[in-house]
């Protein structure tokens, strides 16, 4: 097992794959290395064991840090995002300067909370306002 990635790192890397996903491109190879790096610093594998009463998913442990164990699960929260029902509707609109990225969680959203809408809102009534004012 490698060592895990920075956090910093991996914050980084899981941004870069999500606004790649968002703008329809593929990630840049260092960033979905290191997301992977970050994955294969898991504590444990899951394996699929099968006793009298049936399946079950195990997980095999392996020595690991504290913080691998952390960023891994952040990385698999990614994948499962990233490859699940709702990454289409992964969205980084926002208001200026907003750096958010969020899900849209039904059809109507446009921003990642009221308070950016609320800005973009305020923005736009203030630009209306301007214009209507020359
Ligand atoms: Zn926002």
């Amino acid at each position: 097992m490698g060592r895990p990635p920075a956090t910093r790192l991996v914050r980084g890397a899981a941004r870069a794959v999500f606004s790649a996903h968002i703008a329809g491109e593929r990630p840049e190879r260092q960033a979905l290395e290191c997301f992977n790096d970050a994955l294969a610093a898991a504590p444990g594998e899951r394996e699929l064991a099968w006793s009298a009463a049936g399946p079950r998913l195990a997980v095999r442990e392996r020595p690991g840090t504290r913080m691998g164990a952390v960023l891994a699960q952040l990385a698999e929260d990614g994948a499962d995002l990233l490859t699940g029902s709702s990454a289409a509707k992964l969205s980084a609109r926002g208001a200026q300067g907003c750096t958010s990225l969020y899900i849209r969680s039904h059809a109507a959203r446009r921003w990642c909370s009221d308070r950016c809408g609320n800005r973009v809102r305020a923005a736009r009534h203030y630009a209306d306002r301007e214009r209507s004012t020359k």
